[in-house]
């Protein structure tokens, strides 16, 4: 699952997991679990990626989900911020495994931004304020869009719009995991 920052990706995500019983993988949680980890020899570096909201190098995130992976016994994984660059999405699916589709989240900069800063108000994360959030956006155009873009060509892809309520927005997004899971089962 891939969108920009504050688009909605965690809310949407628990209520597919209540329906569809996916074992559900943020990256973003992991980085930010791992970065609080007593001991971790990785806990500087992601906490300045995430405040620079600049992508963590894909060998501490994909080493964090395949991690997550494998503790959880199951087998359908719902990856939510996963990938956000092109050498992981590449990588990822060369040594962990290819996936099934990508879910794209689409809304304007502008609604993201009222989301976030509200989101900041209550979150305590360290890149809900303005300067973080504004870098956050670059890296998501700069970076992560192409991967959209590489999963366009090959036909994986289903857009939904986030700028409705979230409940409109799941209507969206069941529809289209209805229709893929009924065809493969
Ligand atoms: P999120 O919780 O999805 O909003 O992500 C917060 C921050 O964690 C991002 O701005 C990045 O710094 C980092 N991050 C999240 N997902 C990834 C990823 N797939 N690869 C590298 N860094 C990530």
């Amino acid at each position: 699952m891939i969108g920009g920052p504050g688009v909605g990706k965690g809310t949407q995500c628990a209520n597919l997991v209540r329906d569809f019983g996916f074992v559900h993988l943020s990256a973003g949680d992991l980085l930010r679990a791992e970065q609080e980890r007593p001991g971790s020899q990785y806990g500087d570096l992601i906490r300045s990626y995430i405040k620079e909201g600049k992508i963590v190098p894909m060998e501490v995130t994909i080493a964090l989900l395949e991690n997550a992976m494998l503790a959880s016994g199951q087998t359908r994984f719902l990856i939510d911020g996963f990938p956000r660059k092109m050498d992981q999405a590449l990588k990822f699916e060369e040594s962990v495994v290819p996936s099934k589709f990508t879910l794209y989240f689409e809304c304007p900069e502008e609604v993201m931004l009222q989301r976030l800063i509200k989101r900041g108000e209550t979150s305590g994360r360290d890149d809900d304020n303005i300067e973080s959030i504004k870098k956050r956006f670059k890296t998501f155009t700069e970076t992560s869009y192409p991967v959209v873009e590489y999963y366009s060509k090959k036909g994986k892809v289903h857009t939904v719009s986030c700028v409705e309520a979230p409940d409109v927005v799941y209507g969206k997004v069941k529809v289209i995991f209805d229709k893929l899971f009924s065809e493969n089962n």
